[in-house]
């Protein structure tokens, strides 16, 4: 018997003695006791080459139980079972002849990508792809600061459903504009313009819903939070309960806005945003397109590189209807309760929870998972 390494695709030398060996109709109470117990190498065993389980089992074991030690395969196996092995998290196999360890070389290096995700297999084929398109978009972007033809260009570039999320404000009212100057929804693009209803949001927010409908003729999705979890919410940490504490604050946007957008941006290929490089530090290195992990899309920012002095005259040359609150000193506007005008000299953002503390104040819309700002 030999032992073939199914990362590097060599024979192994001095292999371990195995600690457990795993039957196909393991249950996943063997599962968790073969991965609680000594690093050891677990073996699955393969009765027959067309018996499937235990690439199912080497996965449970790394996904569901956190096995980190060597998994073996053993049994009737052939070189053709290679690529699946690896994928599913087996570390090696055992084969009965060191002879045709060259077949199973020549079986695992043939296929260098994949378009599935798996175990061993964190960017797929196809997000490899969209990754770099996004980038190419990117570049394109970049070549003008006509927003009328980036929009023409994204629409363009991306097939599918282009999700814009519009919170009424001076940059997504330009971006509405230029997606209805330049035509892509009568030539046939897929642009869902949506906007979280938190049921928390001002009236004027409605009533500039209203008028730019019927300024642009584009319907304004209202995308509303789950009734069972405000529900839930409310009766847990009252009517006001984000005024509370930072977590009840977080968990009021996560119920009202976070968890809609998911369901929002679910299947687009594309999510179109306003935000810009000056609105913070944070912003300040975002690219106008760029691939988002966490939402399996390409995320554009077609405004990311204007300055606030040209939103402001595209805003006035294109008399393009705002929301009055501006005018009345609010800046960047989000729920009723809790954003309030600004004074002059004052971060645009500083009426946005104004009573936390600055750094702890994002609602989680353009946060990833290590509490960052997305750069997309
Ligand atoms: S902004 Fe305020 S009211 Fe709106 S979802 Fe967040 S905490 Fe709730």
């Amino acid at each position: 018997m030999a032992l073939v390494d199914l990362a590097t695709a060599t024979l192994s030398a001095n292999p371990d003695d195995v600690a457990t060996v795993l039957e196909p109709t393991a249950d996943d109470g063997a599962l968790a006791a073969a991965a609680g117990g000594n690093a050891g190498p677990i073996a699955i065993s393969f009765p027959t080459f067309t018996d499937g389980r235990g690439f199912s089992l080497a996965r449970l074991l790394r996904e569901r139980h956190g096995f980190k030690g060597e998994i073996r395969a053993i049994g009737h196996l052939i070189p053709d079972h290679g690529q699946f092995l690896l994928r599913s998290g087996f570390d090696t196999v055992e084969i009965a002849d060191a002879d045709t360890a060259h077949v199973w070389k020549f079986s695992l290096e043939r296929i260098g990508r994949n378009y599935q995700p798996a175990v061993r297999n964190g960017l797929p084929l196809r997000w490899d792809a969209a990754r770099k398109a996004a980038a190419a978009l990117d570049e394109t972007l970049g070549k003008t600061d006509d927003l009328v033809a980036r929009i023409k260009e994204i629409a363009h570039r991306v097939e599918g459903r282009i999700a814009f999320s519009t919170s009424l404000g001076m940059e997504d009212q330009a971006i509405l504009h230029a997606i209805a100057t330049s035509g892509v929804i009568k030539s046939g693009a897929d642009v869902d313009v949506f906007t979280l209803d938190t049921g928390r949001l001002f009236h004027e927010v409605l009533e500039t819903i209203e008028l730019s409908e019927l300024r642009f003729r584009i319907r304004i999705r209202l995308v509303a939070p789950d009734a069972a979890e405000v529900e839930e919410l409310v009766a847990r940490d009252g009517v006001f309960g984000f005024r509370h504490s930072v977590d009840n604050r977080k968990a009021c946007c996560e119920v009202r806005k976070v968890r809609p957008l998911n369901r929002a941006l679910e299947g687009a290929q594309a999510w179109i945003a306003g935000l810009r490089r000056e609105q913070s530090d944070t912003r300040a290195g975002m690219p106008l397109a760029a691939w988002d992990d966490s939402h399996g899309l390409t995320k554009v920012n077609p405004v990311a590189d204007w300055s606030e002095e040209q939103l402001m005259s595209y805003i006035s040359a294109n008399n393009i209807p705002v929301n009055p609150l501006h005018a009345r000193g609010f800046a960047s506007i989000g729920c009723a309760p809790c954003t309030r005008a600004i004074q002059p000299g004052e971060h645009p953002r500083a009426g946005r929870w104004w009573w936390e503390n600055k750094d702890k104040k994002e609602c989680g819309l353009h946060i990833n998972e290590n509490g960052k700002e997305k750069a997309a």
